[in-house]
């Protein structure tokens, strides 16, 4: 599948310039933010959980064959029929397959970012099969014809009053209405249709078990269970990554996952599926690669594969928190996002590892220890390496070495920018090919450099020495010295 080139700047313009949207998305995403600190600092153990999370994970990656074929083996003999899938398009035609051997019609379906990632939604659409998001948010999207912005809450780029819009012109609400308790009952009587017409279920899987051959999916709607209850066929889709070692490990990542991601003790529903519901119905688990092998094969970028996609990198994250998701034109957003996506193509997704400040917040919250601002970093190391940073910035950069390496043409050409920041009018630095300077006024500037305010100073050792010794004499002079 050929990806579009994203420029993650451009594509962030209409949300950023929107101040009234950037700024009320940013307070919803900091507000979870808070929340999950909250939670984090009622949990005495949390550094240890986290610690033990992140090893588990190593672990796991490291003997990731095993434990699939463990859960495979597990699986089977619980009744639960396994495929595999080597991408995208494998994945989507295996469901295809199984929906067609059922005669399907229609599914319910509930949050899975891995059948976004494979798109399977327009892909079973256009084989004439209705698909239904059952969590609310993908519900709420689904109908205004968008992607997902948050992959824990996926419509968090919505207003209440745009959502009683969308409610009226599909599903019939008052003209005008935004109240959240009426949306959302008319959200659920219009699901609960839905559901009852599903003939196939798919669920995605937070944690597949190895040990036992089954998996948990958590939500808070409870809209998993509800779609698989009714249907004689259940269709599980798992990244390979989701893969645990035991029961007893699950303990420790759903003690991690709610908190981090918004902020409650524990999800609502944890629902643990082992084998078909009956003897009557199917359950058949797709497990998914789709690039993660290649990851795993990756020393730098391996650790991204202990994601649990919890969302707590992107709610702290300055840049996602103002740019909203879409600016990332990727199923995951934010800083996971921006390293994942370029794993799958550096060349598509260049712009994204530099829309991160490095300000470290990611790697502090992530609950499974991904040292995520190091790795947006490396990233940036890994593009200037393969000769994709765009021109400008190669330029800027090789101007930049040539400077720093002598400092004689440094210091003249520093003197000439402060004197010419001084004289030349304002439309010289601050036009359509300067970037920088476009939400930004330049600071005015000084007419001496730090170095010669240094000499004149702090360097000179005479002057230091009467600074010190005669506090009268330099009254003016700064000084952090004992002049006693
Ligand atoms: S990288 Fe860490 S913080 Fe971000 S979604 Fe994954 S687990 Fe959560």
């Amino acid at each position: 599948m050929k990806l579009p080139i994203v420029d993650h700047p451009t594509a962030a313009k209409p949300f950023v310039t929107n101040e009234d949207r950037s700024h009320w998305h940013d307070d919803a995403l900091w507000f979870v933010r808070v929340k999950r600190d909250r939670q984090a600092s009622s949990v005495p153990e949390w550094e240890y959980l986290r610690e033990r999370a992140s090893a588990i994970k190593t672990h796991t990656i490291a003997n990731l064959g095993d434990y699939l074929e463990q859960f495979e083996r597990n699986a089977t003999a619980r009744g639960a029929t396994v495929h595999w899938a080597a991408d995208a398009e494998e994945h989507n035609a295996i469901v295809l397959k199984i929906l067609r051997q059922h005669g399907t019609q229609r599914i319910v379906k509930s949050k899975s970012m891995l059948t976004e990632e494979c798109g399977l939604n327009p892909y079973l659409e256009n084989n004439g099969i209705e698909v239904v998001d059952t969590d609310l948010g993908e519900r709420i999207v689904q109908l205004r014809e968008e992607t997902p912005s948050h992959i824990v809450l996926p419509a968090i780029h919505i207003k209440k009053e745009e959502v009683g819009q969308t409610f009226h012109t599909h599903l019939g609400t008052d003209a005008g209405a935004s109240d959240p308790q009426y949306l959302t009952e008319a959200a659920r009587n219009h699901l609960r249709n839905k559901f009852l017409a599903g003939e196939v279920g798919i669920t995605g899987v937070n944690f597949g078990i190895a040990e036992t051959g089954g998996f948990v999916v958590c939500t808070n709607e409870g809209n998993a269970d509800l779609g698989v209850s009714l249907p004689k066929v259940h269709i599980a889709c798992m990244g390979i990554e989701k893969m645990i070692p035991s029961l007893a490990d699950l303990s420790v990542f759903t003690r991690l996952l709610a908190r981090s991601a918004t902020g409650q003790p524990v999800t609502t529903y944890t629902s643990h599926f082992h084998g078909p519901k009956d003897d009557n119905s199917e359950l058949h688990i797709v497990l998914v690669d789709n690039g993660r092998t290649r990851l795993r094969g990756n020393d730098t970028f391996r650790p991204a594969m202990h994601c649990i996609r919890c969302g707590a990198c992107m709610n702290t994250c300055p840049v996602y928190r103002r740019s909203g998701g879409h600016s990332y034109r990727a199923t995951v957003p934010g800083p996971i996002g921006s390293v994942l996506s370029p794993s799958r193509d550096a060349k598509s997704y260049k712009s994204l590892p530099y829309a991160c400040s490095l300000c470290g917040s990611c790697s502090d919250v992530c609950p499974v220890k991904i040292p995520l601002h190091h790795q947006l970093l490396a990233w940036r190391g890994e593009l200037v390496g393969n000769g994709l940073l765009p021109l400008s910035k190669r330029v800027a950069m090789k101007t930049a070495s040539f400077l720093f390496q002598r400092p004689g043409l440094y210091r003249t050409a520093g003197s000439m920018g402060r004197t010419a920041l001084r004289v030349l009018p304002h439309f010289v630095t601050h036009n359509r090919f300067n970037t920088w300077t476009k939400a930004r006024e330049l600071p005015k500037p000084p007419r001496e450099s730090f170095r010669q305010w240094y000499i004149a100073n702090r360097g000179n050792p005479q002057r230091r020495d009467s600074v010190n010794g005669n506090a009268t004499t330099h009254a003016n002079t700064r000084s952090n010295g004992d002049a006693s």
